[in-house]
């Protein structure tokens, strides 16, 4: 009897290796890197992944029998991207989900979403607001096909601020400890005033699992009671969420346009500006002494805007307006270096948005006058965003770079990325874009050393 069992224990064994073997080794030849850092390809590499991280890069052949081999001849390997200003869950107008959502039909779409952002070669996101912690769940355990997921979960919003959602006659939820509006009921927003309330709210986050937390610091546009002139949440309360938020060793991020809420919330701690389109140059320069990163989306500035299907007349002035105070804006960010991430805040229907992050790739490049610059924002400096979340950050290794060590995030894309943007999607057609389908040059899709799209 004991033979037969020990011959059972063997095949279960075997069977456990291979099953790990299946996802685990893969040896890249013969490709040209871009590591993320460098504005020079590193031409006719190897690159191993062992598991889920990359183990060795090298101009010699790399021994690695167990290894999946994929050959590469003219191919770029280069990072997964990042984009750190996504609401998955976010994906119609905000009437509708405020008026129609139920909690598994947004949790359907968004999962929807998510597979799309990844086969659009996004390996990483950082989600600023609504509920996508079941779906990063159900991806983290292979049920369904997406992004590793940074979930802010709820938006913490201070009574009439930008993530009041609430009808006019809905009622206080501080005040009265109703809850009326769908947005909070969802988990898009929670409107939290004074410090206590927004203790609790980021606690509440960082209970759901947070790697970082959400504020609104001041107005905008889409929103429905707070002009954007208007700087929200005192210093207080933002130094409660930022303590809350530093006893998990994570950070605050903060959706704000003007000076005086950038500065304030630089002061109270805050490690990212979120939009700060109207920020002036005493406060970048405040940013970059402090280490903060500045991320705006840039299409908000493009004279493309007036082509908007549903942008009324009556708002062009107010976007000539906008666009004139942000005239400086991005020479002052290349001047003071800020650290500069790509982002992109994409509500509503899926393929506008990806109509829209396509033109946000080409047009910053034509902002910053530089493919490199953009590709470099897509990956390494995300990479290091992401990495401000500390222990609560899901990754072991560095995101957007490829060096030993790194996580195994990686695209194999036909041609020259620094010569040509299009190869990620790049458009510089935004509207009159017509509806975009698979990005065809991206031939190769990895997250955590498990690969997703392979057409070679
Ligand atoms: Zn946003």
């Amino acid at each position: 009897m004991r033979y037969p069992r020990l011959v059972h224990l063997l095949i279960l064994l075997m069977i456990t290796i291979s099953a790990h073997h299946a996802t685990a080794d893969t040896l890249f030849t013969n490709v040209n890197v871009f590591d993320g850092q460098s504005d020079q390809l590193l031409t006719r590499q190897n690159v191993l992944v062992m598991s889920n991280r990359i183990a060795k890069i090298s101009a010699r052949p790399i021994d690695a029998p167990s290894a999946a081999i994929i050959s590469g001849e003219d191919m770029t390997l280069m990072p997964g991207l990042i984009d750190v200003h996504t609401h998955l869950a976010f994906n119609d107008r905000t009437t509708k989900i405020e008026a129609d959502f139920t909690l598994d039909y947004m949790g359907i779409r968004t999962a929807k979403v998510a597979e799309r952002t990844l086969m659009e070669g996004f390996t990483s996101v950082r989600d600023l607001g609504g509920p996508v912690f079941g779906t990063q769940r159900a991806i983290d355990e292979g049920l369904i096909v997406g992004p590793r997921i940074f979930a802010s979960g709820a938006f913490l919003s201070q009574t009439s601020g930008h993530g009041d959602f609430r009808a006019r006659n809905d009622r206080n939820p501080t005040l009265t400890g109703n809850r009326d509006s769908n947005f909070e009921r969802l988990g898009v927003s929670i409107i939290a005033d004074g410090t206590t309330n927004v203790l609790a709210a980021t606690r509440q986050n960082l209970m759901q699992g947070a790697t970082q937390i959400k504020i609104m610091a001041g107005g905008g546009g889409a929103s429905s009671y707070d002009p954007i002139d208007t700087t929200q949440y005192t210093e207080e309360e933002m130094r409660a969420a930022v303590s809350a938020a530093a006893d998990w060793g994570t950070y605050v991020t903060a959706h704000l346009f003007n000076p005086k809420s950038a500065k304030r919330a630089i002061r109270a701690g805050i490690q990212c500006l979120d939009h700060a389109l109207f920020i002036d140059e005493a406060t970048i320069r405040m940013a970059v002494k402090a280490d903060v990163f500045v991320a705006p989306q840039f299409w908000a500035l493009s004279p493309e805007l007036f082509k908007h299907p549903d942008l009324k007349v009556e708002k062009h002035e107010a976007i000539r307006a906008m666009h004139a105070l942000a005239k400086d804006f991005v020479p002052l960010l290349i001047k003071h270096k800020a650290k500069v991430p790509f982002a992109t805040d994409l509500l509503g229907d899926p393929d506008e948005g990806a109509k829209s992050r396509h033109y946000e790739i080409a047009w910053r490049a034509e902002l910053f006058g530089s493919n490199f610059e953009v590709l470099r924002q897509m990956t390494s400096v995300g990479g290091e965003l992401l990495a401000r979340s500390g222990p609560r950050n899901p990754a072991v290794g560095s995101l957007g770079v490829i060096e030993p060590g790194a996580m195994a995030d990686i695209l194999l894309v036909e041609g020259n990325p620094l010569e040509d943007l299009s190869v990620i999607g790049a458009n510089p057609k935004w509207f009159d874009a017509p509806k975009p389908g698979p990005i065809d040059s991206i031939r190769l899709i990895m997250k955590d050393g498990v690969i997703y799209k392979n057409t070679l």
